[in-house]
């Protein structure tokens, strides 16, 4: 972690929170979020390409130097320029235009397309313009994250949660909708860190993630999508060190973030199929932001997480976060239950 590094972090709580407010206004604002599937099936929103050029474009205009603005980003334009994408593609222009009323079509294509980094430099970015699109389509829980890795390492993570309260007591099964969500950064070595207001001109308070003591409560939390964490595995690893409370389910890296401000003990997400591999942007910026709070992040054979595989994360399966003290009982449960080798 250099002194360069860290002066890239500024820029980047910029760019995250500047795109969570547009994704904010686009969830406000409309009835039907103009959606259309990508080659996986997967959606992808007005919101996660306009979130994706804003990031872009608030690091262009922010860091001097051009090759500490790569970025491996989940999205593509290719979709967007073709004729029966004018309708979705004129959308996210008009997005991009309340905030930059003079942005052309061409600057916000050519700002998607400049996140098609590969990941074979020595740093770059990752960006999850919307992590839980599913989430944002039901007007729950969603994150823009914006991770830097340096030779193989996650070393800076800005996690934007806009409809998580940034209240603790407040319920996790509401979206923050009248509040301002809540603003998260990371830095290798230096901590963990909250922004009040979600606001990066805020001065930022620690964010800690309590080691857990056995005799206390288990609280863990979960995927919605049940295609993307195994139920029945996480239920028997559970079950097996004696807790009996569901996990709470949240879509995106709020899980993180949640583990990391000490609101739960533990982030289980067992793999649904031997095949599968996690992508980095699904993790860079959460998986820091757990570690520099206190928490340790494995996969569920209890190896940290190898981010210098280009765009997944090649050498892991599934994702164990958790607690200081509660981490290795979970791994412990894993490696009986043959998930490691699964
Ligand atoms: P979450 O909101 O935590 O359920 O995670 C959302 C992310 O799950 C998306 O960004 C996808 O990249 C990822 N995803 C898609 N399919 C799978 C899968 N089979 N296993 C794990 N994650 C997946
Ligand atoms: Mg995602």
């Amino acid at each position: 972690m250099t002194g360069h590094t860290m002066t890239l972090l500024q820029p980047a709580l910029e760019a995250v929170a500047t795109a969570a407010a547009a994704t904010r206004a686009v969830q406000a604002s409309r009835e039907d979020i103009s959606q259309h599937a990508k080659d996986d099936r997967s959606p992808v929103t007005v919101a996660d390409y306009a979130a994706q050029a804003i990031v872009a474009m608030v690091l262009a205009e922010r860091i001097t130097a051009a090759e500490d603005c790569l970025v491996v980003g989940e999205e593509h334009a290719a979709a967007l320029r073709q004729d029966d994408h004018t309708a979705i593609r004129e959308a996210v222009v008009a997005v991009v235009r309340t905030w930059r009323p003079l942005t052309s079509e061409d600057d916000v294509l050519q700002a998607i397309d400049a996140c098609n980094h590969d990941g074979s430099a020595n740093a770059y970015w990752t960006l999850d313009p919307v992590d839980g699109t599913k989430g944002f389509l039901r007007g729950q829980q969603y994150a823009i994250a914006l991770g830097r890795i340096e030779r193989g390492q996650v070393t800076l993570g800005v996690l934007g949660c806009p409809n998580l309260p940034i209240d603790c007591g407040a319920s996790l099964s509401e979206p923050d909708v009248l509040g301002c969500g809540s603003l998260y950064a990371a830095a290798r070595g230096e901590g963990a860190w909250e922004y009040p207001d979600a606001s990066p001109d805020q001065t930022p308070v620690r964010i800690n993630c309590t080691p857990w003591t056995p005799g206390h409560p288990v609280r863990t939390c979960a995927s919605v999508e049940a295609g993307h964490s195994n139920r029945s595995d996480t239920d028997t690893m559970l079950t097996s060190i004696g807790v009996e409370a569901e996990p709470v389910r949240l879509d995106s890296q709020a899980k993180y973030a949640v583990l990391a401000r000490g609101q739960a003990d533990a982030y289980l997400r067992l793999p649904t199929s031997a095949e599968y591999r996690e992508k980095i942007w699904d993790h860079a910026a959460g998986c820091l932001l757990a570690e520099e709070a206190g928490g340790i992040v494995t996969d569920v054979c209890g190896n940290p997480l190898d981010f210098g595989h280009g765009s997944r994360l090649e050498v892991n399966r599934g994702i164990i976060a958790a607690a200081a003290g509660l981490h290795p009982r979970l791994v412990e449960a894993s490696q009986s239950m043959g998930l490691c080798h699964a």
